[in-house]
């Protein structure tokens, strides 16, 4: 599954092939060249009933599917994932690796497919629900389900499904379920995989660790809850009605490949308009506090982000905050819905709630527009859009991002940074999600250390060409499928193929990197003494202080591990006076020496702490012996803040 990547890699004696994806150019780095519309593959036409008190979703329609691949097709995969919460079987279940959806299933949840009929010319239909196979042999998983084809559908070629279904809902379980009456309804349809243009169905079992991966179509969904519900759902509402105590809405969206929706009698709701997008947030009674710095997050982000990454282009964008026993379904990202979470009394400063609404919203581009692979590669969603949060809340709030609270600022760069390194030497980052040992080292490869990646490359060779790098990726593939060789080919455009190539390693091959201060030396300069034959004379010279007055410095630095950046030195002398050298980073070592005329007290390397993934910055200073009870600028100060910060990575 790795060897796609092996074109940029670093061959033989260091030189750099180029990538193989064909180049973006600078057009990607403005909105003109955005695509209008996604290719339209998969189109579900839907209108479901829930029953809030049975929890159950009754649906009936058609999902019209278009062979976009080059080889003619005999079968379709669907993926049925509600199905991950019928039994303890389910692969979802089986794999239990910590983290959310781990603990015992309360309520289970299932889907009941009663029919999916092929269309034919004479406007009949044959049923190809009995021949479909819902799992392989020996295998109770029933998220993955094959359906043979009764003819080939040829490339090019639509074909028309009708389909009935009957969803029994989970109590909150990762992402979808009920709580008492509130019903968050993600994974609810019986959803076609993904055909790749090589004719190869990408289609997986529900895995406990993976997300998603589907067409882009339209989705017109209509929902039918009791009146006294109030509905929230994937894209701007286009009908609605109160029918026989019944509220009937529907909902329309193009350019998307998922549709979630929630139902609850007991949302509040606040509206505003926000650059030119219809936002809706749906939130608890005694919220309004949390949902107004939700509001003020989106405020920020959804310009900096169309800026950033390339405008949003759909109509609304709707946020739920779910009921506080149900968080579960909170945290989770669908096109146009997002949902969030925290608890209403969360001070001001502990921007959680900020984080995770810039978050999710970051999404709608990685994951939603920029639609990869989420089994495959989690890190091109979680990891880049991990760094866009990193960005955006540091840019908005600073030096304390993540918190600011008592004196005490902490930004979300640094918790993030934390949080990878705990992980960096145990499994590559760019690894199927399926193939982490833990929930805990996907949480801390696929979005710590991918975030403190390019924090680092932000650091040391400058926002503006990260941001341009990015952003060329995500306008280019905007509406598309890439994969890491699109993303690299982006950087390796804007910041060169060594740098790409060095982000290649930190990914595909634990790159790591730990620099060092050896030694540091500052000795007054003597004469040179011992015997010495001069004009046929033997003259000894006694030890002593030298005619030129100063002191001989000098610095041995380190660079340890697979992965090098330029990074600074900085020389602090015993007048208090400071001075920058500068090590390209190449090689494993470097002495610096030179006279001066004031005395050198201590070295630190990469003193404004660039280097983001530094394996040990507590080696990062330098002491010249005999210069006393000198300490490197902020040293103290940052070994202790990095140790706080450890604390907090392994705490709840
Ligand atoms: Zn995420």
């Amino acid at each position: 599954m790795r060897s796609s990547l092996l074109a940029l890699a670093v061959l033989g004696g260091g030189s750099v092939a180029q990538p193989t994806v064909p180049p973006i150019g600078p057009a990607g780095d403005t909105d003109a060249a955005l695509p209008e519309h996604a290719s339209d593959v998969a189109d579900y036409t839907l209108y479901a009933t829930l029953d809030p008190t049975a929890h159950t979703v009754h649906a009936e329609g058609q999902i019209s599917w278009r062979n976009a691949s080059t080889q003619p097709v005999r079968e379709l995969w669907l993926h049925l994932y509600l199905n991950a919460f019928k039994n303890d079987r389910s692969a979802f279940l089986r794999e239990r690796v910590g983290g959310r959806g781990s603990a015992a299933s309360e309520d289970w949840g299932w889907i009941d497919v009663r029919k999916l009929a092929l269309r034919d010319d004479t406007g009949g239909a044959v049923d190809l629900w009995p021949y479909a196979e819902l799992h392989g042999p020996g295998d109770d998983d029933e998220t993955d389900a094959r359906v043979p084809l009764p003819r080939e559908v040829a490339p090019g070629e639509r074909i028309v499904l009708d389909v009935v279904f009957d969803d029994k809902l989970p109590i909150v379980v990762e992402r979808t379920g009920y709580r008492g009456s509130f019903h968050m309804v993600g994974q609810w349809f019986p959803k076609i995989a993904r055909l790749e243009p090589d004719g190869q169905w990408a289609h997986f079992p529900f895995h406990h660790l993976s997300e998603f991966y589907s067409d882009f179509g339209t989705y017109d969904v209509t929902l039918d809850v009791p009146q006294a519900f109030t509905l929230g759902a994937t894209g701007p509402l286009v009908e609605s009605r109160v029918e026989g105590g019944r509220r009937i809405e529907r909902h329309v969206q193009t350019d998307v490949h998922d549709f979630a929706w929630t139902a609850w009698d007991r949302f509040r709701t606040m509206r505003e308009g926000i650059d030119g997008v219809d936002v809706t947030l749906l939130y608890p009674p005694g919220f309004e506090r949390v949902a107004r710095r939700e509001l003020a997050t989106l405020r920020f982000g959804l310009p900096y982000y169309s800026a950033r990454y390339g405008r949003y282009p759909y109509r609304v964008l709707t946020l739920v905050h779910p009921e506080q026993d149900a968080g579960e379904a909170g945290g989770m990202e669908y096109p146009t819905l997002i949902t969030t979470g925290g608890a209403w009394l969360t001070p001001d400063g502990v921007h959680i709630i900020e984080a995770v609404t810039i978050h999710e919203m970051g999404h709608q581009w990685f994951y939603g527009m920029v639609a990869t692979n989420e089994l495959a590669w989690p890190f091109l969603d979680e990891g880049l859009n991990q760094f866009a949060e990193v960005d955006g809340l540091g840019k908005w709030r600073g030096d304390g991002s993540a918190l600011d609270l008592a004196g005490l600022r902490v930004s979300d760069a640094a918790l993030v940074a934390v949080h990878g390194a705990a992980a960096a030497h145990d499994e590559p980052v760019a690894q199927s999600a399926s193939a982490f040992s833990s929930g805990t080292n996907y949480g801390r490869l696929v979005y710590g250390r991918t975030a403190a990646l390019l924090e680092t490359l932000t650091r040391v060779y400058g926002d503006d060409l990260v941001a341009r790098a990015l952003g060329r990726y995500a306008r280019r593939y905007r509406f598309e499928h890439p994969g890491p060789d699109q993303l690299l080919g982006a950087f390796a455009e804007v910041l060169g193929p060594s740098v790409a190539a060095t982000l290649r390693t930190a990914i595909f091959d634990e790159g790591w990197v730990d620099y060092v201060v050896d030694g540091v030396w500052s000795q007054e300069e003597k004469r040179a003494a011992g015997m010495f034959d001069r004009d046929g004379k033997r003259e000894k010279v006694e030890p002593g202080p030298s005619d030129e007055r100063g002191w001989a410095c000098s610095v041995l630095l380190r660079r340890r591990g697979t992965l090098s950046f330029p990074v600074d030195i900085e020389l602090a002398y015993a007048d208090g006076s400071t001075r920058r050298e500068r090590w390209d980073g190449e090689g494993e070592w470097k002495r610096l020496s030179w006279h001066s005329s004031v005395a050198l007290r201590g070295a630190v390397i990469d003193p404004d702490d660039r280097v983001m993934i530094d394996g040990n910055r507590g080696n990062n200073h330098g002491t010249a012996a005999g210069a006393g009870s000198w300490v490197a600028p902020r040293t103290l100060e940052r070994i202790a803040y990095w140790f706080e910060l450890a604390l907090q990575a392994v705490s709840p």
